[in-house]
C-alpha cells in the first residue's frame, strides 16, 4: 500500500488504522491502541457506537442529501434540539469547524454594516488562539506559525492579548463589530479564559454594540461537562461555533446565533451545499440523544475528577508532570518534552496529542470506560517511571 499519493500536510505517525471499537483503535496488523485523541475531540461516543451506526444506516436508506432550497426533517430536528439546550434562537449548518468560524465572522461583519456605519468592521481576536485553516479563520488565529506563509490575510482584524482586560478595553471602540474567543484555548495549550475576561468582553460588546463569538468547536458538545462550554463560564455569547463532536466523526459544523444576531445573514448572504444534509443531521440528532438524554454529559465531571486525581498522584510520585489543567475531559498535562512523551505513549499503545509548546492533551471519548482510563493511566505511569529512573 503506497502512502505517496496523499499530500504531505501532516506529520503522521507510522501507523495505518483500520478499525475502532469504543475507546480502542486497531491498526492493520491488529495492534491495539487506547484512543485518548478521539480524532481531536471528535469521537465523543468512541468508535463504532451503535447509535451512530444506526443513524447512518437508517437515514441513508431514506435520503442522504437534499439541496438547501428545501427543508428536510433532520435539519429541523437537529436545530430544534440545539436551540432547546441554549439561550439562542437560530442555527446555520455547515461541514467543519473552520466553515462555522467563517460564517460567524461574516455574521459579525454584516452586523456592523447593518448599523449603518461603514467603518464598523473590525473583528478582535486573541493571542495564541486557533480558529481554523481557511483564510478568514486563519486571519483571526493568533499564532504566526499558522499564518506566516499565507499573507496577506483578511484585513480589519486586530489581536488582543488573551485574558488581558486592559488590552481588550484599549482595542475596543465603536468600529468593532465582533470579538472571537475560545473559552478554553485548545490548540494553544489548554488555557482557560478567565470569567472576568469573558464578562468584560460581554460588557464591551454591549457597550459598543458588537457581537461576542465563542468558538466552542473543541471545547463544546459536552467536553467540559455541559453541552455548551459557555455555561461553565456564566457569560452568554451572541454566536457559538460548533463542529467536531456534533457529528461524533461524521463531518458537520454549525454556528448558532441569538436574537441580536439572527437577522444578519439573509438569503444570498451565505450558504453551503452540503450544510445541514439529512445524513449529517441525523447523526447529530443521535449524538445529542446520547450526550444529553443518555446521561453521558452528566458523567463527564465524575470522569474528569477521577482522571485528574490519578494524574495528581502520578505528579506527586514522579515529578514528570509539572502542571495539570483543563475542565471536564479536555485535560492538559505540562511536561518538559511533550513530543518525546507523546511518542513514548504511542509506542506503548496510547494515543495522545500535544497542545501549545509544553502540553500533552488528553481527550478521551466522553463515554470512556473506567477500565480504559485505568489502562491509559498505567501506560502514563510506565513512561513516568522510565523518565524519572
Ligand atoms: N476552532 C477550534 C477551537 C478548533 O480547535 C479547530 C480545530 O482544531 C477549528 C476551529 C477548526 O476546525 P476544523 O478543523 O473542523 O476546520
Amino acid at each position: 500500500m503506497s502512502k505517496n499519493s496523499l499530500m504531505n500536510t501532516y506529520e503522521r505517525f507510522d501507523v495505518i488504522f483500520e478499525k475502532g471499537i469504543g475507546s480502542r483503535l486497531y491498526d492493520v496488523n491488529g495492534k491495539e491502541y487506547i484512543d485518548f485523541v478521539s480524532g481531536v475531540a471528535v469521537n465523543c461516543l468512541g468508535h463504532s457506537h451503535p447509535a451512530i451506526i444506526n443513524a447512518i444506516t437508517e437515514q441513508s436508506k431514506k435520503v442522504i442529501h437534499i439541496s438547501n432550497y428545501y427543508w428536510n426533517t433532520k435539519h429541523i430536528e437537529l436545530a430544534n434540539k440545539l436551540i432547546e439546550n441554549c439561550d439562542h434562537s437560530k442555527v446555520f449548518f455547515c461541514n467543519s469547524g473552520t466553515e462555522a468560524v467563517e460564517g460567524a465572522l461574516k455574521a459579525a461583519r454584516k452586523y456592523g454594516k447593518l448599523k449603518g456605519k461603514e467603518d464598523k468592521n473590525i473583528i478582535l481576536y486573541m493571542t495564541n488562539s486557533f480558529h481554523g485553516r481557511s483564510m478568514g479563520a486563519l486571519s483571526v488565529t493568533g499564532q504566526s506559525k499558522y499564518q506566516k506563509n499565507f499573507m496577506p490575510l483578511i484585513g480589519g482584524v486586530k489581536e488582543v492579548e488573551f485574558n488581558n482586560i486592559e488590552d481588550l478595553k484599549r482595542n475596543f471602540n465603536e468600529n468593532v463589530c465582533g470579538v472571537i474567543i475560545e473559552p478554553i484555548q485548545g490548540e494553544g495549550g489548554i488555557i482557560e479564559a478567565s470569567s472576568e475576561f469573558l464578562k468584560e468582553a460581554r460588557e464591551q460588546c454591549d457597550k459598543y454594540d458588537a457581537l461576542l463569538i465563542f468558538d466552542e468547536i473543541q471545547c463544546g458538545m459536552g467536553r467540559l461537562g455541559s453541552l455548551f462550554a459557555y455555561k461553565k463560564f456564566g457569560v452568554i455569547p451572541d454566536i457559538i461555533t460548533i463542529a467536531k463532536a456534533l457529528g461524533g466523526g461524521f463531518p458537520i459544523g454549525a454556528f448558532i446565533v441569538n436574537e441580536k444576531a439572527e437577522g444578519t445573514l439573509v438569503p444570498g448572504d451565505h450558504g453551503s451545499t452540503f450544510g445541514g444534509n439529512p445524513l449529517a443531521c441525523s447523526v447529530g440528532c443521535a449524538i445529542l440523544n446520547e450526550l444529553v438524554d443518555g446521561g453521558i454529559i452528566e458523567s463527564v465531571d465524575e470522569k474528569s475528577k477521577y482522571l485528574k486525581e490519578k494524574l495528581l498522584t502520578l505528579q506527586n510520585k514522579y515529578g514528570v508532570i509539572k502542571e495539570i489543567r483543563g475542565i471536564g475531559l479536555l485535560i492538559g498535562i505540562k511536561v518538559d518534552d511533550p513530543k518525546s512523551f507523546m511518542k513514548a505513549c504511542f509506542n506503548k499503545g496510547l494515543l495522545v496529542i500535544t497542545a501549545g509548546k509544553d502540553i500533552i492533551r488528553l481527550l478521551p471519548p466522553l463515554n470512556v470506560e473506567k477500565e480504559d482510563m485505568d489502562a491509559a493511566l498505567n501506560i502514563l505511569e510506565g513512561i513516568m517511571q522510565e523518565l524519572s529512573a
